[in-house]
Parts: structure tokens; sequence; C-alpha cells
């Protein structure tokens, strides 16, 4: 049976019917394997908990697809009270007027009994429709969704729509946006993030959780698809050149160097990009898998660490540790490496800050010192 649980940590709630795809989300996301093993992953039939998200204590709860929600074994009122938002994971390869169904009961019950619970639906395995008939089935999700709630009489639900697969960077996104509504210290990120863009050279910035490769925080400047996806792809490759180190020298390993890559081509679509990223991300990763990896390893323990990697298109992409959890990826002109170590510095003192946002009780660091341009 579940118990309240020892605390009031914000909790996410993943739900949806069997098959849908929750147990591949969760092992993409929080425990990186690939799409593709998720195939032979067996259904979810036991109801787990894990805590993710160290940094903000995020927890996740799993349910079966056929989970009843009069079973006496859950109690509704604990369930949804501490939760903060809660997933709805449908199959938009699959016919999906039971899942509709089932999302509209527990949307009813939950927000009977927490009113502040974001719902957040993810119209998933994309990967299979056409552009067309994406937008179709959001759009017949959406209004059926919608009419059956206002002939209830239920209005002031707060309902969003996210269209994901775990083949894409699309689950990524989707995650950033649900835990982002979550996180109160957000407008104070964002601040931070857009005070490094308009002060420095920085074009684009992001921060990550370095186990999940979600971001918490961006700057204001819109995403695009592209450079978050380089951005995200860069953890990946520290990581695995960290490893390298970490393995062979037993040493802290600062990942300082150049690498050169080839960045996405300028006027391909996004999936060329991505391509490339990933190609090249998987050069570097053949190069690593080449030594035994440890799996928990963080990017390095020191929390100055940062590396960059140079693209041929003028551009250059900046990662900076921010903490054991949390990291800076930004993307900003390659010429700015010319002083470069006025980039260590105002990194240095916007992840100061962050610290500082993120973590109030830890001991009072200096004051955070003024960006420099
Ligand atoms: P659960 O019962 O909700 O936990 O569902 P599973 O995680 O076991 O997934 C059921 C099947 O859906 C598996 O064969 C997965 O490989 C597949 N699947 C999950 N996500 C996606 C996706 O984004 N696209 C596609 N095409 N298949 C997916």
């Amino acid at each position: 049976p579940l118990s309240s649980g020892q605390t009031a940590k914000p909790r996410l709630l993943v739900m949806g019917l069997r098959r849908s795809g929750k147990s591949s989300i969760l092992n993409v996301v929080f425990n990186k394997m690939s799409p593709n093993e998720t195939l032979f992953l067996e259904s979810t039939s036991i109801m787990s908990r894990n805590d993710i998200l160290s940094f903000l204590d995020f927890q996740l709860w799993d349910f079966p697809g056929n989970l009843e929600l009069g079973d006496s074994t859950v109690d509704p009122g604990l369930l949804f009270q501490q939760c903060g938002a809660l997933v709805f994971v449908i199959d938009a390869q699959d016919e999906y007027i039971g899942a509709l169904r089932r999302l509209y009961e527990v949307i009813i019950l939950a927000h009977r009994l927490n009113s502040t619970i974001t719902f957040e639906v993810f119209i998933h395995k994309i990967d299979g429709l056409s552009d067309e008939h994406k937008i179709d089935t959001q759009r017949d999700i959406y209004q059926r969704l919608h009419d059956e709630l206002a002939e209830s009489n239920v209005h002031d639900v707060h309902l969003s729509f996210h269209l994901t697969s775990i083949y894409d960077h699309s689950i990524f996104e989707a995650f950033s946006k649900v835990i982002q509504k979550l996180i109160p210290q957000l407008p104070t990120l964002e601040n931070l993030l857009n005070m490094l863009c308009s002060n420095t050279n920085v074009e684009k910035v992001f921060l990550f959780d370095t186990a999940s490769k979600i971001y918490i925080a961006t700057d204001s400047s819109p995403v695009d698809m592209q450079s978050y996806e380089l951005c995200s792809d860069m953890i990946d490759v520290v990581m695995d050149i960290s490893s390298i180190y970490a393995r062979t020298q037993h040493a802290k390993a600062t990942p300082s160097g150049y690498l050169s890559l080839q960045p996405p081509s300028t006027n391909g679509g996004s999936s060329n990009g991505r391509a490339q990223a990933s190609s090249n991300a998987a050069v570097l990763e053949a190069a690593a898998n080449g030594m035994a990896r440890d799996p928990g390893l963080a990017i390095v323990e020191d929390d100055e660490s940062h590396a960059t990697i140079r693209l041929n298109n003028g551009q250059a992409l900046y990662l900076r540790q921010v903490n054991q959890h949390l990291v800076l990826v930004s993307l900003l002109r390659d010429d700015s490496f010319e002083r470069q170590g006025l980039i260590h510095y105002n990194f240095g003192c916007i992840s100061e800050a962050l610290n500082m946002v993120l973590m109030p009780e830890s001991p009072a660091t200096a004051a955070p010192h003024q960006l420099h341009i």
C-alpha cells in the first residue's frame, strides 16, 4: 500500500494504459536505455516508486495501466494531494478512446481532491504518424476531452498536451516543460540566464539536469530544436570523454580541450542536424565504449569543470558544471574564445548565483560577482 511519504516534495505521477509506453519513457529518460531496447521491456506490472532528479527531489510514481482507482491498496487522497503534475501517456498509434475514458476519470477524481494538479497529456509514439496525422490526433484528443469535461461542468483544469516519442528529443522536451512548472525558482533562474545572454556573447543557454538531460531552465530566446539537441548531445559527449580520463588516469578529468565536430548543415532540416550531432556523438561514444564505462560516473567531481566544442560554422558549445547534478550548456560565437578567461569568469558568476537560488540553505558563499562584458 502507498504510504503518505515522509516529505511534501513535489510529486510527478505517470499513468496510462498498459503498453502505452510508460516504462519505456522512464527507462529512456532516467536510465539511459536506448529506445530499441524498450521493445523487450516487460510491461509495467507492479507499482514502483523511484526518486529521481535528486537536485530537487522529484518523485516519480509509475502505475500499471490497468490500475483500478477504486483498488483498496491505493488511497487516492494521499496519491493526489502532494502531486504536482500528473503525466498521462496515450498511445497515439493505437485506438485511444479507452485511454481517453480512463484519463477523464482520473482528471475528475484527481481534480476534486487537489485542484492545483497540472495534467500533462503525452500523446505518445508519434514517430509512427505523419505530420498531418499528428496534428489531427492532437486536435481530436483535445476536443473530446474538452467536451467531456465541459459536459461535467469541470472548467478550471490545468491541462496541457505534448507530442512525444522516445525515438527523438521530444520526450525530453516534454519532461522539461512539465518539470519547469514544478520549480518555484524558475523565474529567478530564467532571469539569471537572460542576464548571462544579454551581457555576454552567449546566444543560447540551458541549465540541464546531468543525469536525465532534462533542461530545467533556459533563457527567454526561443528554443530551436537544433540548438537544444546539440547542447543535450554535448552532455553525453563530455560524459563519455570524462569516463575515459577517469578510467585511464584515475584522476579528476577536466575535459577542457577542444574537439572539432561538424555543425549541423545550415540549410538542412533539424533531422539533418540531429543526424550529424548524433553521428559525432556516436564516434566519440564508440571511442569511449572501447574502455569499460562506469555507469554511475558524474561528469567530474570538480564543480568548476568545463568543456568546449568548436563547431566549424563559427559557433562553439561551452559546458560548465554548476554542481553535482546540474550543468550549464551554451551556444556562443567561436570568436568569444579569444577572451576565454572572461567566459570562465562569467559562467563562474552565474553558477554561483544559480547555486544560491537553488540551495539557499547551504553555507552562504560570497555574493556573486558582477558579470563582465
Ligand atoms: P507500459 O506498459 O506502459 O510500461 O509500456 P511499455 O513501456 O512496456 O511499452 C510498450 C511498447 O511500446 C514497447 O514495445 C515499446 O518499445 C513501445 N514504445 C514505447 N514508446 C514508444 C515510442 O515512442 N514509439 C514507438 N514506436 N514505440 C514505443
